[in-house]
């Protein structure tokens, strides 16, 4: 299928009695950033290693760019990985780390330096040609890591957790960097994580994975707003779910529900209810947690259960922040947010 970089079709592995990966099917189109999020464990490296054939299916078919390539070398498949302890050659220069690639391939010599120094500034690094890795931090070692990628052209990049090394700081500016680099250059980027805030940032879309599968695949606003399953709802963003007798009472019909914290407003038990198309359930705060730019607020439901509330620290301070814990409160939020999810399969 034309403008189709990746299709995965029926896709298993099976280690001894370990079922690592079962049945993904997944297409990623040409240009696309797409990220497989999911807890450790849940299979995304395995499908990694099986794209870039590291790995060998035990059914199950993988194509790229079209072509079956199920049954061929690595380096008969016009991919890269960057894994995430960047595998740089400590003994190399920055330079010749990032030119390997093409000296193997034998490309002139003239050509290769023109082309290091391009992939080299992609990635703000000029003039650190001549250091080791050793003379370089973290983030910097990251850097010629993604050059290295960069410099052979490939159609797909995939990326292993590759800013798991950072620390927060350089990790949220690699994030925005990385998809800067990524829609300049065009090449499809396949990106794994269990960071579920970096995979919404980043992706244009994604797929959570759990056990092996595929849970739900979808841009970041219908996996947040529109979770397919139990799973997805409590692995992306905050867990925060109606169900049983509180979701008879409060919703009104039995199932389970998800509201995202940030659509409940946190109201003194006296206000008002009866506002049209809203939902709304009393409580007391149990826990308050002063987070800067906004307060979270977790409610035990007169109705049982209990709900996160998170809202914008407009006029509140931290003194009046400590003061809710163990008030009674009214939670209120327009019907459209509340999203049933699905029942399990
Ligand atoms: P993730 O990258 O999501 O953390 P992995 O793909 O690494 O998950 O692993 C998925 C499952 O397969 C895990 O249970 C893991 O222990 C198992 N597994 C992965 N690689 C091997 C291997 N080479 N031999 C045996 N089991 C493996
Ligand atoms: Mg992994």
């Amino acid at each position: 299928m034309q403008g189709m970089a990746i299709r995965l079709q029926g896709l298993s592995k099976t280690y001894g009695r370990t079922e690592a990966v079962s049945g993904v099917d997944l297409e990623i189109a040409d240009g696309e950033f797409f990220s497989m999020l999911g807890p450790s464990g849940s299979g995304k490296t395995t499908v990694l290693r099986m794209i870039a054939g590291f790995e060998a299916p035990t059914s199950g078919t993988v194509a790229l760019a079209g072509r079956d390539v199920t049954r061929l070398a690595p380096f008969e498949r016009d991919v890269h990985t960057v894994f995430q302890d960047y595998a740089l050659f400590p003994h190399m220069t920055v330079e010749q780390n990032v030119a390997y690639a093409l000296k193997v391939r034998k490309v002139p010599k003239a050509e290769r330096r023109d082309r290091v120094r391009e992939a080299l500034a992609r990635v703000r690094l000029d003039g650190f040609g001549a250091r080791r890795p050793s003379q370089l931090s973290g983030g910097q070692r990251q850097r010629v890591a993604l050059a290295r990628a960069l410099v052979g052209r490939p159609r797909v990049l995939l990326l292993d957790e590759p800013l798991g090394a950072l620390d927060l700081k350089l990790r949220e500016q690699m994030q925005i960097e990385l998809k800067a680099i990524q829609r300049e250059v065009g090449i499809t980027f396949v990106f794994v994580t269990h960071d579920q805030e970096e995979a919404l940032t980043m992706s244009d879309r994604l797929a959570v994975f759990q056990q092996g599968r595929i849970e739900q695949t979808g841009t970041p606003a219908e996996i947040y707003e529109r979770p397919a399953t139990r799973f997805v709802a409590g692995f992306v963003g905050t867990s925060n779910l109606l169900e049983g007798q509180a979701a008879e009472q409060v919703v009104g019909s039995p199932g389970t529900y998800s509201i995202r914290p940030e659509k409940i407003r946190v109201l003194k038990e006296s206000a008002t209810a009866d506002e049209p198309e809203h939902s709304t359930a009393t409580g007391t705060v149990a826990e308050v947690v002063y987070l800067g730019d906004a307060t979270r607020f977790l409610v035990d439901l007169d109705a049982g259960g209990r709900l996160t509330a998170l809202q914008q620290n407009l006029e509140t301070s931290s003194e009046d922040v400590a003061a809710y814990r163990g008030a009674r409160v009214r939670l209120l939020w327009h019907d459209r947010h509340t999203f049933r999810v699905p029942a399990p399969r």
